[in-house]
């Protein structure tokens, strides 16, 4: 064990990590040499990645805003990378302290830190789990702690779909998290896209990463809403969903879709 309490051979440093890259793009401290590496390489393969991570960041903030301003004060995100300042909780419990929050990600780093950030809070957990077994992330008890699903839950799946492959059936995890939720849930949404360039020397950078880049198209994202109906303005370019100041770029510079929909 190291003095912050995980074990050393789970930390691996030898391959980048999603959570670190991201991480690194986003000026955070918890990243290594190999992650900085595959950011670098990423923002020269995809100049707009500084800015679109960033975008997608706000999206995030607004879209929690949006699902708290409906009424709901219960909140599963899961691929909640590592501590950002302002956490979802943070920006939640900004409009409505009473919010809860269960945080999942395969990542056992994103599992520490957030156990040392949400250390003493019996309104907030974290679980180790992955999306590609959805009935086990629902099932898990550090979930089951904080979220109730016979109550409206707002389930977070930002910037994390498209690290599935065809083959890990997205669409079969979809459909097994909607099925879970109750009516007046919503479903929170962003993934990265290939639309507006050519980005196959973006996504190669994750060849050698803990997950691959699944860039996926305007179509194949909405069909992720299945089941759902999306609130105004629909699957948007992040920065011009709902924006709160002028966007900072224009159409087609960062290669996000995001979209908030309702369970009815
Ligand atoms: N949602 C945050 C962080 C996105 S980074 C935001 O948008 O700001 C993507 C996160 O998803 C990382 O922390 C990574 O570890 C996690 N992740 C990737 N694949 C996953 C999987 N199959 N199951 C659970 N978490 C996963």
């Amino acid at each position: 064990m190291t003095e912050n309490g995980f074990r050393a051979e789970e930390i691996d440093t030898s391959r980048p990590h999603p959570a670190r890259i991201y991480d690194y793009l986003l000026g955070g401290k918890n990243n290594y040499e190999v992650d900085r590496e595959a950011g670098d390489r990423l923002a020269a393969a995809a100049p707009e990645v500084w800015t679109g991570v960033r975008a997608n960041r706000d999206f995030l903030r607004r879209a929690v805003r949006y699902v708290v301003g409906s009424g709901i004060r219960q909140i599963l995100d899961i691929g909640t990378g590592l501590p950002s300042s302002p956490n979802v909780h943070e920006i939640a419990r900004e409009l409505a302290p009473d919010v809860r929050v269960a945080y999942v990600d395969n990542d056992p780093i994103v599992n520490t830190y957030a156990n040392v950030l949400l250390r003493g809070s019996s309104a907030t957990s974290i679980a180790l789990a992955d999306l590609r077994d959805p009935r086990a992330v629902l099932d898990h008890p550090e979930v089951r702690q904080v979220i109730d699903f016979d109550e409206p839950v707002a389930l977070l799946l930002v910037a994390i779909v498209h690290f599935l492959t065809e083959a890990e059936e997205p669409e079969r995890v979809l459909a097994t998290l909607r099925d879970g939720l109750p009516t007046g849930s919503f479903l929170v949404l962003s993934h990265a896209t290939g639309d507006f360039a050519d980005r196959s020397a973006a996504q190669a950078v994750y060849d050698n990463a803990t997950a691959t880049l699944n860039l996926r198209s305007r179509a194949e994202v909405e069909g992720f809403f299945g089941g759902f109906t999306l609130v105004e303005p629909g699957l948007a370019e992040v920065p011009f969903w709902r924006p709160d100041a002028p966007p900072p770029t224009r159409p087609g510079e960062i290669g996000y879709y995001g979209g908030v929909a309702r369970k009815t």
